[in-house]
């Protein structure tokens, strides 16, 4: 059955339209669900109920705050079970997956209710004895724009920290997500009782995108702007953003390397690039897109490698014994093919996989893969995962920070100041030793450097970019003024 909504979620009632448009179950290609498609003047809508709950919702005690967000908490843990449903049905995701996104999303609120009780300012020592205050105060209405491929996690980690430090948000999730990303927030903001405009939802359909967009970062009232999503459109984002002086936190894409050194434990080197390369199809912004190898040990790798793979069952999610599920869309799996083909082309070999059938892509493992062929350089967001051998650790970083993107990364070394000293010089937001580059808690900062992104989400670093840190002192009657005055 075709899931119907009441429509979009505006000052905390369900807003009907009267256009819609439909949302794709990813492994069949049947329609999902029948989505409200809005416009910029529903998003005006939105921004002014969101401005109008600012005053109220800023100034709740903290501790009521925290109470809410521990309440989204508990409903998304309370439907996991349903909701998990929804991720496999809507975007695709395996069944381990969904499970996994629905305890993830709910620890970003939980974090984020823990974040209320935390400091929202300092105090500085003054020259004259004043009272000397660094003191933080939400910014105001929010945009949050959120991808599709982990739905749940991508529009929670934003909006609860962001709802936690006293803002008001206007969500619009991603067009292939319009449910798991957006819709669903609705539901729990209802049934949580949070206040009538704090939280809006406007979905809309790929044609409103760009003016639902430009009002989400333009319009006076909205004063923050969190994006996640791909480099391309970031970039337009922070352009505009920074033409209106607009704060903006922008979590774009990756091209993450994993780095085996020849001192690895070989099951745990073996496993993190695995999952690493083939969770969710590979469809993560930390994803392993680059596999780098010592030639020491590169051949018992592959042999561990390879078998992982092999043995990854390819299928519709609603058995939940496929691992791998269909990519997204079509010009996904289109635009994984061609840097198959093209890697092909160049002389490369796929020694797993290589194999696309409509949505569905085989995990692929590609060897002979150099700087010129797209797989190496481009962004993949797929199952294909080249692997290189390298002599030196100089030359497994050099390789490594071969790419215009800075997002995360992986060391496996049993020494660990060899790790750390490898971790010292990668150009990454983030790295995590003896690990797949894919990790996400929700109180430490998540990032990029370079083409990744700008900003940080996750603790006290959400919270600083979520308010306005203002300078507050008090004189008691100890600074000297120059007589003449
Ligand atoms: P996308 O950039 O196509 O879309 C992201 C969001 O932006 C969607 O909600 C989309 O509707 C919206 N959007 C598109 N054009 C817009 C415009 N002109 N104005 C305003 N909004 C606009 O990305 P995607 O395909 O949804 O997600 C995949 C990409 O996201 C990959 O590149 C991936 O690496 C990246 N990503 C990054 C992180 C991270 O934390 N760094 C996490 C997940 C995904």
């Amino acid at each position: 059955m075709v899931k119907q909504f009441k429509g979009l979620y505006i000052n905390g009632q369900w807003q009907p339209i009267n256009k819609g448009f439909p949302s794709f179950n990813p492994s069949d290609g049947s329609v999902w669900a029948d989505v409200p498609d809005g416009g910029r003047r529903e998003v005006r809508q939105a921004i002014d109920a969101a401005q109008a709950a600012l005053p109220g919702w800023s100034s709740e005690p903290f501790t009521h705050r925290a109470r809410m967000m521990t309440k989204f908490a508990d409903i998304l843990e309370k439907r996991r079970p349903e909701i998990c449903e929804a991720i496999m049905a809507e975007g695709g995701g395996w069944f381990g997956k969904g499970m996994f996104e629905v305890g993830l999303a709910a620890d970003a609120w939980h974090a984020a209710s823990a974040a209320c009780y935390g400091s929202i300012g300092e105090m500085l020592p003054s020259e004259h004895n004043k009272i000397s205050m660094a003191t933080r105060r939400p910014l105001g209405v929010v945009s949050v724009i959120s991808p599709w491929n982990v739905p749940l996690v991508l529009t929670s980690r934003p909006m609860a920290f962001a709802l936690a430090a006293g803002n008001t948000i206007v969500l619009k999730p991603s067009e292939e997500t319009p449910y798991c990303g957006g819709l669903l927030f609705a539901e729990i903001a209802e049934e949580a009782g949070l206040p009538p405009g704090v939280l809006n939802v406007v979905t809309c359909s790929r044609d409103n995108v760009p003016e639902v967009g430009d009002e989400l970062i333009e319009h006076p009232l909205v004063k923050g702007i969190v994006f996640t999503g791909s480099t391309a459109v970031g970039r337009q984002i922070a352009a505009k953003a920074g033409a209106h002086l607009k704060k903006c936190c922008i979590e774009l894409g990756g091209k993450d390397a994993l780095i085996i050194c020849d001192d690895a434990d070989m099951e745990r080197a073996t496993s993190s690039a695995s999952f690493g390369s083939f969770m969710h199809q590979g469809q993560i912004c930390m994803s392993v897109e680059k596999l780098l190898v010592h030639e020491n040990i590169y051949d018992e790798f592959m042999e561990g490698f390879t078998a992982r793979a092999a043995k990854l069952k390819v299928g519709p999610t609603s058995d939940h014994s496929n691992v791998i599920g269909p990519l997204i869309n079509d010009k996904q799996a289109a635009k994984v093919k061609d840097q198959i083909d093209d890697a092909l082309a160049r002389g490369a070999t796929a020694v797993v996989g290589g194999g696309v059938e409509g949505r569905f892509v085989s995990p692929t493992i590609l060897t002979g893969v150099t700087p010129d062929m797209k797989v190496y350089c481009e962004e993949t967001f797929g199952p294909v995962v080249p692997v290189i051998p390298f002599r030196t650790d100089e030359e497994a970083i050099a390789i490594a920070n071969d790419t215009e993107y800075g997002l995360s990364s992986g060391v496996i070394t049993r020494d660990e100041n060899r790790g750390l000293a490898i971790a010292e010089r990668l150009e990454t937001g983030m790295c995590h030793i003896n690990c797949s580059p894919v990790n996400d808690e929700p109180h430490a900062p998540f990032g990029g450097v370079k083409s990744s992104g700008v900003g940080r989400y996750g603790g006290r670093w959400a919270m600083e970019n979520f308010t306005e840190t203002r300078w507050i002192t008090m004189d008691r009657g100890g600074r000297p003024y120059p007589p003449v005055f």
